[in-house]
């Protein structure tokens, strides 16, 4: 029998393998009492198992190859700091002495309250790190129950061409996951922000999360299907299922090494007009995917990482310093830099951002952070400025949605300018400033933004959110998310428009700048300048290279005219296959 489960696809892909169960059993606590005079002994063998958990967790980080992503890495960072924060070593030791109580029994409680901690955050980005919490308890857990190796067994098996299910999957075992060339991976829980989800992505591992239950309907050694962009896995297939999914799984491939063809190609329709393809970029690890994908230049380079993990803030030579590798490793390809864009879902630890506010996504973030807070935002904008004089360089405002936080802005660079001459320091005086198009006020208003500007760059994530009122990370509502919803397009073109008329460039920064289903719908709105994550570009060139932009425009100005989701869907499928 046929067996098709569905969940959250969150890294494309067709994976066909046998399952690999990852049962590590619910470890069950219980409670028993500790007489006073051997009350040392177990705060000992407590702390024996916290030594035991860091060595187990530096052991792991000494096998992560020298090429892992800086992200993965700070997962597991993350988990060995944890096993030196009082809150999980002097707390549980108090628990013991106080309720004089089984070591493991004081972990648990403490667990169960910094969970509860968590799971009251108002940000779904925070909630979610309760999972960190849980990963490094489990592990002291298993450690103080003699079940310590549990979790690596299973994975230290030859898994070659696998697919994993599992519960969840910690950043450790993602790093021992890369050592065992596993073909995919599905875990009962996670959402797309998910570390798992991060992970899975990095590793261009076909994953899909959030299927409950899996390891009910699924055997061991059972071959299954795994389909990582639609986010269904089948079980019992048939052979002509099978024969389906190989031939996707070829046809994949093939189109990957056709694609490779296209890296020195310019992107440029059938009817010669030439798309600007750029990437958007995190860290300065990125900027090699930039460069191998063939991009022109780097289109949203997201700043705010260098602001995460860490408790204090970084000042001007130290964002000079970070710029300047940037700029340098795109070797004469222009870079893009975002200002800040802290708030909401991205948060950090040197608390300037309110975690408190009851709607994170309408509060102080971005510009709105920045302009509250000057000390925070001289900085970057001189170490911008700055860095404008070491290669092309452009900056970028993002959450613009009214002419007085426009107009501040820009009497704080032309400001920044003048210090800047006065002591003598470099800049490019021509720097070209924009902002980002991504609160539908900006969009509607983007005639007045154009005016002022010298490009616009439209924030899909943040337009669809702010347009259609749901919260991009919540998963409750992610089937709302829509960008083809009638609004979003009429705004996306009206920004579109507004550029054209202004006589300056609006590119795309959004995810569905990189989405192929969008692109020659985009194209027929008249956009020219897409940027996105560069494992996506040569998809979309590929498609603008086959595409004629006069043959979209009438099917695109049909479109706009259209409410009715099923013929907006016709109509993209009609502007596909022309
Ligand atoms: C966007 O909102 O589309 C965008 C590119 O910005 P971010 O995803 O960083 O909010
Ligand atoms: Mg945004």
């Amino acid at each position: 029998m046929t067996v098709q489960l569905t969940g959250i696809g969150v890294s494309r892909g067709i994976a066909i393998g046998k399952a690999h169960l990852l049962q590590r059993g619910e470890i069950e606590v219980l409670e028993y009492a500790i007489p006073a005079h051997q009350l040392d002994d177990e705060i000992n063998r407590f702390r024996r198992a916290l030594e035991v958990a860091r060595g187990q967790l530096n052991a792991i980080r000494g096998r992560i190859p020298p090429n892992t992503r800086v992200d993965i890495i700070d997962f597991i960072d993350t988990h060995i700091l944890m096993l030196e924060d009082s809150t999980l070593t002097i707390v549980p030791e108090h628990l013991i002495l106080t309720r004089r109580c089984n070591a493991e029994w004081a972990l648990k409680l403490q667990r169960d309250a910094l969970v509860q901690v968590f799971e009251a955050m108002d940000d779904a980005y925070l909630r979610m790190r309760k999972d960190d919490v849980d990963h490094v308890v489990t592990r002291i857990l298993r450690i103080l129950l003699s079940r310590q190796h549990e979790a690596e067994e299973h994975i230290e098996v030859r898994l070659t061409g696998s697919i994993l299910l599992a519960d969840d999957l910690t950043p450790a075992d993602a790093v021992l996951m890369q050592h065992q060339g596993i073909a995919a991976f599905v875990t009962e829980y996670g959402g797309p922000l998910s570390h798992t989800a991060i992970i899975a992505r990095s590793l261009r591992l076909p994953a899909v999360v959030g299927v409950r239950n899996i390891r009910r309907f699924i055997r061991d050694d059972e071959l299954i299907i795994v389909d990582g962009q639609r986010g269904v896995i089948i079980a019992g297939a048939d052979e002509r299922t099978f024969d389906y999914y190989r031939s996707l799984q070829d046809d994949e491939l093939r189109q990957q090494r056709a694609l490779q063809q296209l890296r020195g190609a310019p992107a440029i329709t059938r009817d010669g007009l030439h798309i600007d393809l750029q990437a958007n970029i995190e860290m300065l690890d990125d900027v090699a995917d930039v460069v191998a994908a063939g991009a022109g230049g780097v289109g949203l380079y997201r700043t705010e990482f260098l602001y995460m993990n860490r408790e204090d803030t970084p000042g001007e030579a130290e964002q000079l310093e970070r710029y300047a590798e940037v700029v340098r490793a795109l070797d004469g390809l222009p870079l893009t830099i975002r200002t800040l864009d802290l708030g909401a879902d991205k948060q950090v630890d040197s608390g300037h951002t309110s975690r408190q506010c009851t709607n994170p996504a309408l509060g102080l973030r971005a510009v709105r952070l920045c302009l509250r807070n000057l000390s925070l935002f001289r900085p970057q904008l001189r170490a911008i400025l700055r860095a404008s004089a070491l290669g092309p360089t452009r900056l970028m405002v993002p959450m613009l949605s009214n002419s007085q936080e426009l107009m501040q802005v820009l009497e704080l660079i032309a400001e920044t300018r003048r210090e800047l001459d006065r002591e003598g320091l470099a800049y490019d005086a021509k720097m070209p400033i924009g902002g980002m198009i991504e609160v539908p006020a900006a969009a509607l208003t983007a005639d007045f933004f154009a005016a002022h500007l010298d490009f616009l760059s439209i924030g899909t994530n943040d337009l669809i959110q702010y347009t259609l009122a749901i919260d991009r990370i919540d998963d409750e509502v992610n089937y709302l998310y829509d960008p083809l919803h009638p609004a979003v397009l009429t705004l996306i073109h009206r920004v579109i428009e507004a550029g054209a008329n202004a006589g300056i460039p609006v590119s795309m920064c959004g995810e569905m700048a990189g989405d192929p289903q969008y692109t020659r719908l985009l194209l027929g709105l008249g956009l020219r300048d897409f940027s996105m994550l560069p494992s996506t570009l040569l998809e979309v060139k590929s498609i603008i290279t086959g595409s004629d932009s006069r043959q979209l425009r009438p099917l695109t100005e049909e479109l706009l005219l259209e409410f009715e989701p099923g013929r907006i869907r016709a109509l993209l499928a009609k502007i596909a296959a022309i």
